[in-house]
């Protein structure tokens, strides 16, 4: 429930899921509601309209869209609208914590110049249905046991620390879903991504590649390792990998609940493989 107070400025970091108007979250949509300013990538802030404009109101929203490498001044820009005195709802896709605007409000609000008063202002985290989520409920549910979360982007990190983790997360026998999987700018990271699976993983290993789910260009192709090509992904898809009991019943995927070592990696001696 989102509390509002006149007097003192609001700042939601909301997230408007994968695509789909209809998975945004009642909460999100009463904080819109609420805006005075609506802040964030241009495609977002689009969504974030076409919400608004499915409700009778008669608001008078102030739409601020961006860039999507912007990421710390349209943090700025929202706690500074906010201290003004505003209600304030920063938009993300998915979940604004995922890989998104949530954690960079809080470096801005951490950094050495920030004014202290922002401190004190009224700021809510409303999270969202991330992409792997809502690609894990198409196939089936890939995700169904432990799982881990990697950004394969690596503007913001060296790529010797993702190989690192993916590695260990591939040893330990974790499902896997990779964000940011390919971009025109660095194709090459997916490629060594799947070099880096095939040397830890089992050549009939199952992956989804799933492309803007819950948009009207969603499309999903399931794949063993053996078959999965790099041009399978780009900027709009999550790319989930089963752990080795993942299997196929009929046209779904999943990971089934318990763990059978029979036949899966041997994580259980010393917590590594051999
Ligand atoms: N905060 C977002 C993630 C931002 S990073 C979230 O929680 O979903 C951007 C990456 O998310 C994309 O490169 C892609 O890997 C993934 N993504 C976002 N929306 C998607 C969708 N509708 N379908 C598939 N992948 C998506």
């Amino acid at each position: 429930m989102v509390t509002l107070d006149a007097t003192m400025g609001r700042l939601c970091i909301a997230g408007l899921g994968p695509g789909d108007l209809a998975q945004i979250t009642p909460a999100v949509r009463e904080a819109l509601l609420a805006a005075d300013d609506v802040v964030g990538y241009f495609p977002y802030v689009a969504r974030a309209q076409a919400l608004l404009a499915q409700e009778i109101t008669t608001q008078a929203v102030q739409w601020h869209a961006s860039d999507n490498r912007v990421e710390l001044d349209r943090a700025r820009q929202a706690l500074a609208l906010a201290a003004q005195g505003r209600q304030v709802v920063v938009v993300s896709s998915g979940d604004p914590g995922v890989f998104a605007m949530a954690s960079a409000v809080f470096e801005a609000l951490e950094a050495a110049d920030a004014p202290s008063a922002w401190l004190a202002l009224g700021i809510e985290v409303l999270p969202g249905v991330t992409a792997m989520l809502a690609a894990a409920a198409r196939a089936g549910a890939p995700l169904g046991h432990d799982f881990c979360c990697i950004n394969l982007s690596d503007n913001l990190k060296p790529w010797a620390v993702i190989a690192r983790r993916v590695q260990l997360a591939a040893e330990a026998d974790f499902a896997m879903a990779f964000y940011n999987p390919r971009s025109r700018s660095r194709p090459e990271g997916f490629v060594r991504l799947l070099e880096l699976l095939r040397a830890h993983c089992e050549s009939e290993r199952l992956l989804v590649f799933a492309r803007a789910v819950s948009t009207p260009d969603e499309a999903l192709q399931v794949c063993t390792l053996e078959q999965a090509r790099p041009e399978m992904a780009d900027m709009r898809t999550v790319v989930l990998v089963g752990n080795s009991s993942t299997r196929r019943v009929g046209r779904w995927i999943y990971t089934p609940r318990y763990y059978d070592p029979v036949g899966a990696a041997d994580v259980t001696s010393n917590g590594s493989t051999p």
